[in-house]
């Protein structure tokens, strides 16, 4: 099983996104997003983000699921 940190690493590397610690900021990739408008965090036991353009949280969690991105806590809802 890989890590949280790992998970969000890749969801960072499949979004094109910059990390900063524990914050990051990328391309959406629930809509045609030209200017990074996701926000990504790593707290202790799972990984939030948030689109600025407005795509659902399920929208988003379905891609994780897509790709196998593990985001903790969220994923036992
Ligand atoms: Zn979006």
């Amino acid at each position: 099983m890989i890590s949280l940190f790992e998970n969000y690493e890749n969801l960072i590397e499949l979004t094109q996104g910059s990390a900063r610690g524990d914050q990051a900021i990328a391309f959406c990739p629930c809509h045609d997003d030209s200017n990074p408008s996701l926000s990504i965090s790593l707290t202790d036991d799972k990984i939030l983000f948030y689109c600025h353009s407005g795509c659902s949280q399920s929208e988003l969690m379905r891609f994780c699921r897509n790709n196998n991105i593990q985001i903790g806590g969220f994923n036992a809802l």
